[in-house]
């Protein structure tokens, strides 16, 4: 893409997206860019941390890749995490098929 708007060159940052590659054990989350070798720790408030282990490109904006969730952006929204799996059985089903003698979770038994 040629650039000809020398003045406009600053805000015109590259878009990288981050995508989540471990989760540790203690919460935190490691990041990894798909386009440069950035890489950070990050970790959800109220103990808010975030570890730049790789600066990659700096110069590019880093947007986070999950479920609308922003890294290093102005927002940082969760999606809601109200839908229950299609597969759910109600507890109150579960216990009338226990009291016929079907174990709907027999497997974990
Ligand atoms: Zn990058």
């Amino acid at each position: 893409m040629p650039r000809t708007d020398k003045i406009g060159e600053m805000s015109v940052s590259e878009h990288h997206e981050m995508i989540l590659s471990e989760t540790r054990e203690s919460g935190a989350e490691e990041w990894a860019c798909t386009t440069c070798a950035r890489r950070i720790v990050f970790r959800w408030p109220p103990r808010y941390e975030k570890l730049v282990l790789e600066h990659g490109d700096v110069n590019a904006v880093h947007v986070g890749g999950k479920g609308g969730l922003r890294v290093g952006g102005l927002a940082v929204t969760r999606a809601p995490a109200t839908e229950m799996p299609a597969t759910e059985m109600p507890a109150a089903e579960r216990d009338w098929l226990r009291d016929n003698g079907i174990e709907w979770d027999g497997a974990s038994a």
